[in-house]
């Protein structure tokens, strides 16, 4: 039997079938495709962070439960009274935790698509039907859709994106809750962008016990950390502690994340800067001549180009140095659409200037 055979008769098909998570080279160009927080900390800062990380005992495993960082996070993230944390190396690996916890023969996640695609991915490999409804033309949840694929899946878990990823924007509050309200299972609300939307439903938390509420760090500047939050009532999250691997956040993770929520300010600054440059570069985007932006309430935005080809629009930009994301080849709502992440004032100046030269 050759390798291959081998491979094909022991990895599961619908593994088999699946493509890596596709991380592009970005070496030596301008990278705004991926959601990160373009500014780096002062020096006085990174100085007094590599001095934390001096007294960090790597010869020990880290603290399991992450005890002094789940406090901190918790009045950080203004957590209500009652409810619970866990923690994950990034909040792709909550998302794997939540599902492993509920996958079983038949089992659905349903999400609004198109939406952050991990959700479809982690469904795929822990064995789970993935229900995708569309949104609606201008990105809404398409209600009657929604209530019908609800209705007919029964899904285990449904995933909201709020704001979503790709298209930035924020659902209807009051379609959200008639969500949570139908769904038979559990509703993850991923707040991957808060720092960038002012909306949360984590005040809700305590009104509905179906609901979950997840964070990230990776967008305000600590993507290289890896910490995911998830927020909700212990009855679900002392479950799924249970799939958790006990050392999931190492010791630098904790020590940094710590000394990171004692400088809130300077990332609330960091995120505010990045509001007032996603404004500028949507009116930009918005006064140039073929293409069309939505209004974001997150750290990117999509545009679409109207008369030109997407790909030789990626390829003109990569070639003139700058990284973005393609989204074209999603199709539906997504055709001739591109995904820009707020950069510096001077990362974003020469996107449009190359746009401007590819267009
Ligand atoms: N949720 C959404 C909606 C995202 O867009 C992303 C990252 N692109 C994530 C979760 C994953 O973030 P993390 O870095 O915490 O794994």
């Amino acid at each position: 039997m050759s390798i291959h055979s081998k491979v094909d008769s022991v990895i599961r098909p619908e593994v088999r079938a699946l493509k890596a998570y596709h991380v592009p080279d970005a070496t030596g160009l301008i990278k705004l495709d991926a959601m990160e927080n373009p500014y780096s900390w002062p020096d006085g800062t990174r100085q007094a962070w590599v001095e934390v990380l001096r007294q960090v005992a790597l010869n020990r495993y880290p603290d399991p439960d992450a005890r002094r960082l789940r406090a901190r996070l918790r009045a950080a993230l203004a957590v209500p009274g009652g409810m619970e944390l866990l923690l994950g190396n990034g909040s792709d690996e909550l998302i794997q935790v939540i599902l492993m916890a509920v996958s079983r023969p038949g089992a659905v996640v349903l999400a609004p698509t198109p939406t952050f695609v991990m959700y479809e991915m982690i469904a795929t490999f822990t064995g789970m039907k993935f229900a995708g409804v569309p949104l609606a033309e201008d990105f809404a949840l398409d209600m009657p859709a929604m209530t019908r694929a609800i209705a007919a899946h029964k899904p285990a878990v449904i995933f909201l994106s709020y704001p979503n990823n790709p298209t930035a924007n924020l659902f209807a509050r009051e379609d959200v809750l008639r969500v949570i309200g139908q769904a038979p299972g559990l509703v993850v609300l991923d707040e991957a962008y808060h720092a960038f939307a002012g909306e949360s439903f984590m005040d809700q938390l305590v009104r509905h016990e179906n609901l979950l509420v997840m964070r990230t760090l990776s967008k305000q500047g600590l993507a290289g950390l890896r910490l995911g939050v998830l927020a909700g009532p212990r009855a679900w999250l002392a479950e799924l502690n249970k799939v958790r691997l006990p050392y999931n956040i190492g010791t630098l993770t904790q020590a940094s994340a710590e000394f990171a929520l004692t400088h809130m300010v300077l990332l609330d600054e960091q995120a505010g800067l990045i509001r007032s440059e996603r404004e500028k570069l949507f009116q930009a985007l918005s006064g140039m001549k073929g293409t069309k932006p939505w209004p974001s309430r997150t750290n990117f935005i999509l545009f679409r180009v109207e008369k030109a080809n997407p790909d030789t629009v990626f390829e003109g930009l990569r070639s003139r140095g700058v990284l973005i994301k393609n989204m074209h080849a999603a199709g539906g709502i997504l055709r001739n659409c591109l995904r820009v992440t707020v950069g510096t004032p001077e990362e974003n100046a020469s996107f449009l200037e190359a746009l401007e030269a590819v267009l």
